[in-house]
């Protein structure tokens, strides 16, 4: 999750002729191809249009994956930050809570369709039987409430893997983003906490329950910490280079060369305003969002109550023409860079579908065949193409859980 673009985008993909794109082809049998971070709406399955069994309005459900190839998801725990107090973490452990259950809902009702996961074995096991994996990841462990055994809950339940931050510093780490309205340091400035006593403990107790530790959304100094304090390799779940687009979001040279070093995975993420530097498309959107506001005469603009309204299609149908989107090539352009950086073993691919991920040829998982085929047409071999699809994340998995096993004396 981003920002809350995706439900609107959605509705908006089947208006746009440009968005679509059929798929050129399905994906070889022996490939495992996975996403590492789809997120799902607060009424996911308990809404008919978030029932993933159907036609539904995400851009991740079982026929576009099954349709697009795609063989399994992270399904994202995500909670956005609010107050470090008790009724704020009541409130954040709540909504995962709703969150845990939706995904519990659609495991229930599609067992001949989608399975949980909680190895990389079973994700084989899954793809031998003609199973769709989901597997669980948890953005933003505010949803922990500060207290480290929910993190042996959500394990229990099948998450297996742990975000440091997201918008805004928590108790773990300090963002990518930090809140500086209400006070926070700037993004690497010398005041930047990083990551706390109570991050350690999380990290380790990650480590010894097998868990990969997720290093999107953290400040620079919090990726370093994590490093530093992670016994497993960690890995980034959704980030692109900021050596082509340089926002605070995506991971520049140093630290892209420190995850590979460590033997962890980067995910580049589809999330276009990181793929693409596109200052007039983002004055656009928001300009639109304030006028919707304002019309709806609201203070601000709120995705919950304006998302679905027929004037934002229409102006997004609009700033669309006038501000297209940023391409899939685009998008394979940062997978690319952080090869030639750091090697084919340490590259990984992620949508962010239905947190705001979305290129021009990549628009939802039935168009998965799209991305293949770009990095094939680019001359990366069938193997190398396993790797980035899944191979380099079952590795890091395996390695998150055999420093588990190791215990907390190992090297
Ligand atoms: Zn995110």
């Amino acid at each position: 999750m981003n920002i809350r673009i995706g439900v609107a985008c959605a509705a908006l993909a089947g208006a746009l002729a440009g968005c679509a794109q059929q798929p050129v082809q399905t994906s070889a049998p022996d490939l495992l191809t996975l996403d590492t971070h789809v997120d799902i709406p607060l009424d996911y399955m308990r809404e008919p249009r978030y029932d993933v069994g159907g036609d539904s309005a995400l851009k991740v459900d079982l026929g576009k994956m099954e349709r697009g190839g795609l063989d399994g998801a992270f399904f994202i725990i995500y909670v956005g930050q609010g107050p470090l107090t008790e009724a704020g973490y009541a409130d954040a452990v709540a909504q995962a809570e709703r969150k845990y259950s939706a995904i519990a809902l659609m495991l229930e009702k599609y067992p001949d369709r989608i399975r949980l996961a909680t190895t990389p074995t079973q994700i084989r096991e899954n793809q031998a039987h003609g199973l769709l994996s989901a597997m669980i990841g948890i953005e933003n462990p505010y949803s922990l409430g500060h207290d480290l055994s929910r993190l042996d809950t959500a394990h229990a339940r099948g998450a297996r893997y742990v975000g440091l931050t997201h918008v805004g510093n928590n108790a773990v780490c300090s963002s990518a983003n930090p809140d500086t309205e209400a006070g926070e340091p700037a993004h690497n400035s010398a005041q930047d906490p990083g990551m706390s006593e109570f991050g350690r403990a999380l990290v380790a107790r990650a480590n010894a329950l097998g868990m990969m530790v997720d290093v999107s959304h953290a400040s620079d100094k919090c990726v370093l910490d994590a490093i530093a304090a992670s016994r497993a390799p960690v890995f980034a779940s959704h980030s692109s280079a900021r050596g082509l687009v340089d926002v605070p979001r995506n991971l520049p040279d140093d630290l892209l060369r420190a995850i590979a070093d460590d033997g962890g995975v980067v995910q580049a993420v589809a999330y276009y305003e990181f793929v693409k530097h596109d200052p007039a498309r983002q004055a656009a959107e928001k300009a639109l969002q304030q006028e919707i506001a304002r019309e709806a005469g609201a203070g601000e603009f709120d995705w919950d109550v304006h998302g679905e309204l027929p004037a934002l299609a229409a102006g997004m149908a609009r700033i669309e023409r006038e501000h297209p989107l940023a391409t899939l090539q685009e998008y394979v352009d940062h997978i690319d860079y952080m090869v030639e950086l750091v090697g084919i073993d340490h590259v990984g691919i992620a949508s962010d579908f239905d947190g705001g991920g979305e290129v021009t040829g990549w628009m939802d998982a039935s168009e998965s065949p799209n991305v293949t085929a770009e990095l094939r047409k680019r001359g990366y071999s069938d193997s190398d193409i396993a790797r980035l699809w899944g191979g380099n994340l079952l590795r890091v998995w395996q390695a998150a859980g055999d420093a588990a096993d190791a215990g907390p004396g190992a090297p």
